[in-house]
């Protein structure tokens, strides 16, 4: 759903006659659409922000598709590499739609360290085998993210021995 753009985001809601207001939930600012939610989001860059603490904003640069591409050219096998970051890919998107949700029908907010410890916690929980994000929407990302990501993702699954 996200790769399609197909998440009933505020934008395409919008186009539709569905919805008058299209502003961002999250940071307040931005027209709600799949590629502000994921990326250019000041909520959901603090999301990764906070996660890579370092390495991030490089991949800001690329466009949505290239690092689409690269995702699915990159993330073959079931190394705990490859598993670990699928997993992230997948947290991240279904988080910050979560928060979407919840904030858009439930009026509740929950703050950027809540998602990013949400978001490590299930990466850790995912060689148990008890990971609850749906592993079909990868999310995409720049070459330095994906590494960032990989030493935190080898870094939590090694804390949950
Ligand atoms: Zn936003």
């Amino acid at each position: 759903m996200v790769i399609l753009d197909r998440l009933p985001t505020k934008d395409r809601l919008a186009r539709f006659g569905l919805l008058v207001d299209n502003v961002c939930g999250l940071c307040g600012a931005g027209m709600e659409s799949r590629d502000h939610l994921f990326d250019d989001c000041s909520f959901a860059r603090g999301v990764w922000g906070a996660v890579l603490n370092a390495h991030g904003p490089s991949f800001m640069a690329r466009a949505w598709d290239e690092r689409l591409h690269w995702l699915l050219s990159n993330l073959r096998g079931k190394t705990l590499r490859v598993r670990a970051l699928k997993l992230l890919w997948t947290g991240f998107p279904y988080l910050i739609w979560e928060e979407r949700n919840h904030r858009y029908h439930r009026n509740l907010i929950r703050s950027i360290d809540v998602i990013v410890n949400r978001l490590l916690e299930e990466v850790s929980t995912e060689k148990q085998g008890t990971c609850k994000f749906p592993c079909s929407a990868i999310f995409p990302g720049s070459l330095s993210m994906i590494y960032s990501f990989y030493d935190l993702a080898i870094n939590a699954c090694l804390d949950g021995q």
